[in-house]
């Protein structure tokens, strides 16, 4: 075909942009298309900083040239992100913001099992080490194990009047700020509330509460990807995810079905970043020595291949789950080796969450773009 800036549009009009619901060109996404002989160059504007969806759009503009316009295309592709200017053209908000609240971060795997819980819990431990305002809101219902891990299992929230109005007040353990379906029922009990129940819970603690000032709260989801996630995801603004995952195969297959929801056009979560659980395992007093019993870097390579960040590794360390079971997050003890691995993974995920605030408000909920995305990830 002939290799002109109409063919070129025209091929590129096929194309669609993480996120942005329309396609490439209709989005505004093409600055310009320039030809010389079988040179092509392409200016790209994006409006989000997520390298993936950058890399993506790159490679499909490439891709679609070769294969549709002409296969001896030389593509140079210049691109720039800018902040979105929604002007009049503001999209619908789903969810509203809670006052005080920054950042929130939904803490997600596909699999159970994997420890998403600790970390969770060692990530608010080490943000409350470093000066920062920490919330967590268990929404597991599957398995509330907050109560267990910071040892407030036999606490209860309590009622208080702020300006007028009944307040849940959080249980607050280590400086961790923490409501937990788990308060409220036995965790057998937790398995059967169906979805509507859940959910309704989940809106009580989430806007019936008084967290005060944070900066941020972090969410416990449960496991996979399901009812409760598209609840949670549209009730709340949410700022970004994290997956974690071990490096075995089941589990990695399971993270990427996490991630797609996240990045699907109905959910549209940024993903901050994959973390590796269970890297290697390591005994204590011999850090140095690594044993990689469920595969070496295989959170990893998913991370590169979905071109998500990857925010590091934690090795299975015995103290780490007995730290859990007792009721004291293993990043609490100073000087240890596992407070320095939780410190590096903590110090990525901040830094990915200042990299996508410069581009977008600090805590901005999801918009409903499609339905179809909706039912494929309520069909899960
Ligand atoms: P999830 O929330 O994904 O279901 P949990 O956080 O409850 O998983 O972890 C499952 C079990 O594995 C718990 O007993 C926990 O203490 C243990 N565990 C999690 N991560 C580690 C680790 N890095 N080292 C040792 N034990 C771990």
């Amino acid at each position: 075909m002939k290799l002109d800036r109409a063919t070129i549009l025209k091929a590129l009009e096929t194309i669609t942009i993480a996120g942005e619901g329309k396609n490439m060109v209709e989005s505004g996404a093409i600055a310009n298309v320039i030809t010389f002989g079988d040179e092509v160059v392409v200016d790209l504007v994006l409006h989000t900083p997520a390298m993936h969806i950058k890399k993506r759009a790159e490679d499909d503009i490439k891709k679609t040239i070769l294969e549709l316009v002409s296969s001896d295309a030389k593509i140079k592709i210049n691109s720039k992100v800018e902040s979105r200017d929604f002007g009049t053209d503001k999209p619908e908000i789903k969810g509203k913001a809670i006052p005080g609240i920054k950042n929130i971060i939904a803490v997600a795997s596909g699999k159970g099992g994997v420890g998403k819980s600790t970390v969770t819990a060692n990530l608010a431990v080490i943000l409350g080490k470093m000066g920062f305002a920490v919330g967590i809101l268990d929404a597991d219902i599957y398995g509330p194990s907050m109560p267990i891990m910071f040892d407030v299992e036999t606490e209860k929230p309590i009622s208080i009047n702020v300006d007028g109005k009944s307040k849940m007040k959080p249980v607050e353990s280590y400086e961790v700020k923490i409501l937990s379906i788990g308060f409220f029922t036995a965790p057998s009990q937790a398995v059967i509330w169906r979805g509507p129940m859940a959910s309704k819970a989940l809106n009580q603690m989430i806007f019936d509460a008084h967290w005060g000032e944070l900066d941020f709260m972090l969410i416990d989801l449960p496991p996979g990807t399901g009812d409760i996630h598209l609840s949670i995801m549209q009730s709340l603004p949410i700022t970004g995810a994290v997956v974690v995952s071990t490096p075995q195969a089941v589990a990695l297959a399971d993270a990427k079905k996490g991630v797609s929801m996240f990045l699907s056009d109905a959910i549209n979560v940024p993903v901050l970043g994959i973390i590796e659980n269970m890297a290697y395992f390591t005994p204590e007093e011999l850090p140095s020595n690594k044993y990689y019993i469920f595969g070496k870097e295989g959170a990893k390579n998913l991370a590169d291949d979905l071109q998500v960040p990857f925010l590091g590794e934690i090795p299975i360390v015995q103290s780490i789950r007995e730290a859990g079971d007792y009721g004291r997050p293993a990043a609490l003890q100073t000087g240890s080796i596992i407070e320095t691995i939780f410190e590096e993974v903590t110090r990525n995920v901040v830094q990915e969450v200042v990299k996508r605030n410069q581009f977008l408000p600090a805590t901005e909920a999801i918009k409903i773009t499609t339905m179809a995305g909706c039912s494929a990830v309520k069909g899960k």
